[in-house]
């Protein structure tokens, strides 16, 4: 059996003097030991988060592919991981849409990652004219198939499905349709890796409230959340933790 992960990203949000939310979700994290919990946090506050909060497993949002060389204002995976990072995501929406990121992109940061010793939360999903046209389970298997490195072991790589229209919206997929697409992409993992598919967390994202948590949680093949607006605080983190538990 799969153990749950509640996952935070901050997104472009957070300076120091946010760092004190991240005491309440250590706390929760250390009294819900069956619950995996991790927060991604922008470049800046990946060392002063790592610090405060040991217990606590600290991201980035993002690497680049290479390890070092000229490329500025890029930040590579063995610099997150000094700073204290132990994972980082790849592929977010956000990426694809703001900065271009292809499948291609986030399959080589994944790589890049994994070889610094970085764990791996990697995006898929689909935008609402691709669900509009019937196309949402061809594009997240595509998606699949670009990205998700062949070593991709449960020890250090998650999937996480986040339709892009889903995301801080408020609005989110039926549960027959999360568990239509969790299960086509457990069955793209088993035709790419095989069985160690199996112990591969698939994620659900976008507007996961505390309030909503529970009922997402509960669906078939659904290892854990991506949590963006409501990791931002304590107080409406710790609900989904608690619905994981
Ligand atoms: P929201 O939870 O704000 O919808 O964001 C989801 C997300 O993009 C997490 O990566």
């Amino acid at each position: 059996t799969r153990r749950k992960l509640v996952a935070g990203n901050w997104k472009m949000n957070g300076t120091r003097a946010d760092l004190g939310e991240l005491d309440g979700i250590a706390a929760s994290a250390l009294a819900h030991p069956n619950v995996d919990v991790a927060v991604a946090v922008p470049f800046t506050l990946i060392a002063a988060a790592a610090e405060r909060v040991p217990t606590l497993a600290i991201g980035a949002e993002d690497v680049h592919e290479k390890p070092s060389g000229a490329h500025t204002g890029c930040v590579s995976a063995g610099m997150v991981r000094e700073a204290g990072a132990r994972f980082t995501l790849s592929g977010h929406s956000e990426r694809r849409a703001d900065q271009h990121e292809t499948s291609h992109d986030a399959w080589a940061k994944a790589m890049a990652a994994h070889g610094e010793g970085l764990s791996v939360i990697l995006c898929c999903g689909e935008t609402e004219a691709e669900r509009d046209a019937g196309r949402a389970e061809r594009v997240v298997q595509a998606q699949i198939e670009k990205s998700v490195p062949d070593n991709a072991h449960a020890d250090w790589f998650t999937l996480a499905y986040e339709p892009r229209w889903a995301i801080g919206t408020g609005k989110t997929p039926t549960e027959e349709d999360i568990a239509s697409i969790h299960a086509i992409a457990r069955a793209k993992l088993r035709t790419m890796i095989g069985d160690a598919a199996n112990a591969i967390r698939i994620l659900y994202g976008g507007s996961v409230t505390g309030d909503n948590a529970a009922r997402l949680l509960s669906v078939d093949n659904v290892d854990g959340a991506l949590v963006g607006g409501a990791s931002l605080t304590a107080a409406k983190f710790v609900p989904i933790i608690e619905a994981a538990a």
